[in-house]
């Protein structure tokens, strides 16, 4: 079961906790981690420096770079003795990143996945299915973990054929799923194909690991007949559960007893105000094999200071609203795959799957977006091609070639789909 005694009464109770375990983890890191002895030193700053929650912005960043280089085992702040666990990223490039639990780590891992399930509505009566992936991926035995603590009953499918989790999905009769939104959009199509609508069970779908458009987000939704959740989490910050939408649907609810979330600018490092965009960072507050200060996600979002109308105490912020890696530079203007994303969520007759492709001849840099029709357009697709790059133009400042292709034309995958091919020479 869930401590709900361990939940933070008030905004202000949180914010007491938070400083009490930003106090821990900078005492804690400093005494036990090599690594960040020497950073803190090399930023000319003692532990007994911070005192409060403003003092959060005078500590160093930490890159993920820099747990890269410290590969495997670098900023283990505990003596391996207590280590349980060890997981690692899939890195799409070069080494993984490596992340070690005490069993209170993985402890407090369950608690956050089990509140995470709790707030999508899903209680020990249900029966969740699994089709992410297991082993050295925090992603499949991180959920487990929290519908087991919540007292549901785990289906642990992982990363199985279609035939199988249908076959699962129908005759175990599935009430919640877990997946990524490319996969769950492969389901929710295959279940419509196959006229399936009446089989399943599903009301639920806690879906993580990449962003998705609220077109895709709805589609997926019409199809499987479910409300969907966005799970947010990531390896170093101790896998997928650190945070969730609630059914109010007005940005996630992170943890914010055992976290603090940061926007800072990516190019300068200072903070941004709330409600504007920025790479987030964070800093664990009770995490002992691991702990991260000031860690660079790489992801955009916003964080939102109004209390949720749920009422909960629990800090927010925006959906990912994409990832440093993802933007471009397309002659000279900054641009975000979630901002086109957004303008083919509003363009009627499209679908949500579309590719970029970035090439350069002679000097000179072209863009070409291919967009799905929606299933049914009757719509000339030139003219539909048109509209859509009038409103780049005019939102966005560039010029992209359009072409719309067929509904289901482009490629989707079980994993994360890839959206922008840029085929410049850097
Ligand atoms: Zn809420």
């Amino acid at each position: 079961m869930i401590n709900h005694n361990n939940i933070p009464g008030s905004r202000d109770e949180m914010l007491a906790l938070q400083e009490k375990g930003l106090l821990w983890t900078v005492k804690h890191s400093y005494a036990n981690c090599p690594f960040y002895k020497k950073k803190l030193d090399a930023a000319g700053i003692s532990p007994g420096d911070i005192r409060c929650l403003d003092d959060l912005t005078r500590l160093p960043f930490t890159e993920k770079d820099e747990l890269k280089d410290a590969y495997p085992f670098g900023l283990m702040a505990v003596p391996e003795k207590d280590i349980v666990r060890i997981h690692a990223s899939s890195g799409t490039t070069g080494k993984k990143t490596v992340a070690y639990y005490t069993q209170k780590d993985l402890d407090d891992w369950a608690e956050m996945m089990a509140r995470c399930w709790h707030f999508a509505g899903v209680t020990p009566d249900d029966r969740v299915q699994i089709t992410v992936g297991y082993g050295l991926w925090t992603a499949g035995v991180g959920f487990q973990l929290g519908i087991e603590k919540l007292g549901a009953m785990t289906i642990p499918v992982g990363p199985a054929g279609n035939d199988l989790q249908m076959e699962m999905m129908i005759d175990l009769q599935a009430t919640a799923i877990c997946c990524t939104s490319s996969y769950a959009l492969l389901l929710a199509e295959e279940v419509n194909k196959k006229g399936l609508q009446d089989k399943i069970k599903l009301r639920v779908g806690v879906i993580g690991s990449e962003r998705w458009s609220d077109k895709m987000r709805s589609r997926i939704e019409e199809l499987l007949e479910i409300e969907t959740f966005d799970i947010i989490g990531m390896t170093e910050t101790y896998g997928p559960g650190t945070g969730i939408d609630c059914r109010e649907h007005q940005g996630v609810h992170y943890w914010s007893d055992y976290l603090i979330f940061e926007t800072i600018d990516p190019d300068t490092g200072n903070p941004v105000a709330p409600g504007e965009q920025g790479e987030m960072v964070v800093t664990t507050l009770r995490k002992e094999g691991m702990p991260l200060i000031r860690y660079r996600t790489r992801d955009i979002t916003r964080l939102l200071q109004d209390e949720c109308p749920c009422g909960s105490p629990f800090f927010r912020v925006d959906r990912i609203l994409g990832r440093t890696d993802d933007m471009f530079k397309f002659r000279g203007v900054i641009v975000f795959p979630a901002q086109i994303d957004q303008l083919i969520s509003q363009t009627e007759e499209l679908d949500c799957e579309y590719q970029i492709i970035l090439k350069r001849h002679e000097g000179r840099d072209s863009m070409l977006l291919r967009i799905e029709a929606e299933k049914g357009c009757t719509s000339d697709r030139n003219e539909l091609a048109q509209t859509i790059q009038n409103k780049i133009k005019t939102k966005i400042g560039i010029s992209p070639r359009v072409e719309v292709v067929g509904c289901q034309e482009l490629p989707r995958t079980e994993r994360k789909t890839k959206r922008v091919f840029d085929e410049r020479e850097h």
